[in-house]
């Protein structure tokens, strides 16, 4: 199959509508990452996204609609989500809701509950609104694989596998979704997102945070957010993460380099931009200013993707605090590093 790109205009978004209704597929832009698209209401067309992927059959995808009557006939809103959906749609916000058998089961992978998202991202709206269908989309990235922020990542995942990427340049926000469980007991969120626990909490008092949030899954523990299973955001390469006090941090960071250099790897390091001067021997990634968690988010899955195509091996990054959009940082970079992490302290000499 031909893979076009295409940069956004009425026809494109016309042709993007029209291979939507006739069951095809469309990647497109939103601005949390870039999303790869199929009529939720035609199994056929979702089960083409699983196989496009390599995407296990057990990992539910997001249903995003333009508007809320959409959802008429599909789910059941539950109660505290009509307050959710004012404060935060259009955004990078995903609620779950008990379905109905209108919904597919591919869509759900066979839960009672499907995940909806309203997207703000202007490229996304215009798509939705030109199919006038509800549209499934996970991310547009082969599975295992960090999230495609640019239409260029999409390109080199998905190449002859769809018809159609569209070019809506770099995505704002650069993390998926947040996902917020309001079906039963407490709100829990299920995956940290572009919508940070603060924001929630503005809305809905207390908010819980799903306890595999930042630590690998136990054993025989249930996955609340399937998407949480995978081996995923991964780079070829061995992660770790540096913690500890800033000074130490970059010292540390130094003498691992030059550890892992010397054993034959080729190595680098993920720093912030403050620190990239003095650790220029080591090859600096920049992720970004430390002030800054939101450029840091923006940029880390494009950091991460450059590790492959650099053929970085063993790759030591810096920390964010797990707080605001920095939690939701900390949960991908925690993934792709397998959650393993060094104290700067015990790598210093005593
Ligand atoms: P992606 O857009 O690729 O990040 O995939 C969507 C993610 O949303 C999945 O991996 C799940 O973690 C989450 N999700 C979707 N539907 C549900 C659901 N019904 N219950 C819990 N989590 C869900
Ligand atoms: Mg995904």
């Amino acid at each position: 199959m031909q893979t076009q790109l295409l940069p956004v205009t009425d026809a494109a978004l016309e042709k993007a509508a029209e291979i939507l209704r006739e069951g095809g597929l469309v990647a497109f832009p939103t601005e949390t990452v870039y999303g790869l698209g199929a009529n939720a209401l035609n199994p056929e067309a979702v089960a083409a996204i699983f196989a496009a992927k390599g995407r296990p059959a057990d990992n539910p995808l997001i249903a995003h609609i333009c508007d809320t009557a959409q959802l008429d006939g599909l789910v059941r809103i539950p109660d505290a989500a009509p307050a959710l959906m004012e404060a935060f749609w259009p955004g990078p916000l995903t609620i779950l809701m008990p379905r109905t058998s209108a919904v597919p089961d591919v869509v759900t992978a066979g839960l009672d509950t499907v995940a909806i998202r309203m997207p703000s991202h202007p490229v996304a709206q215009a798509m939705l609104r030109a199919c006038g269908l509800p549209v499934a989309a996970p991310s547009a990235n082969r599975s295992g694989k960090p999230s495609p922020t640019t239409a260029a990542h999409v390109l080199a995942d998905m190449d002859g596998r769809i018809p159609l990427i569209l070019d809506g340049g770099p995505c704002d926000v650069g993390l998926e979704s947040t996902v917020i469980d309001v079906t039963h007991g407490a709100p829990t969120i299920l995956r940290p997102g572009g919508v940070t626990k603060a924001m929630l909490e503005r809305v809905l008092g207390h908010v819980e945070v799903a306890g595999s949030v930042l630590r690998p899954l136990q054993a025989g523990e249930k996955a609340l957010s399937p998407g949480m299973r995978y081996r995923h955001y991964s780079p070829d390469g061995q992660v770790s993460l540096v913690e500890g006090d800033e000074a130490d941090v970059v010292e540390a960071l130094e003498i691992l380099f030059r550890q892992a250099e010397k054993n034959g790897h080729r190595a680098c390091v993920m720093c912030f931009s403050e620190h990239v001067e003095a650790l220029k021997a080591c090859r600096p990634h920049d992720i970004g200013s430390r002030d800054n968690p939101e450029e840091v988010a923006r940029r880390l899955f494009d950091t991460l993707r450059r590790l492959d195509t650099e053929g970085m091996d063993v790759i030591f990054s810096e920390v964010v605090p797990a707080e605001g959009i920095g939690l939701a940082v900390m949960n991908r970079l925690g993934r792709a590093a397998s959650f393993h992490t060094i104290q700067a302290r015990d790598v210093l000499p005593a």
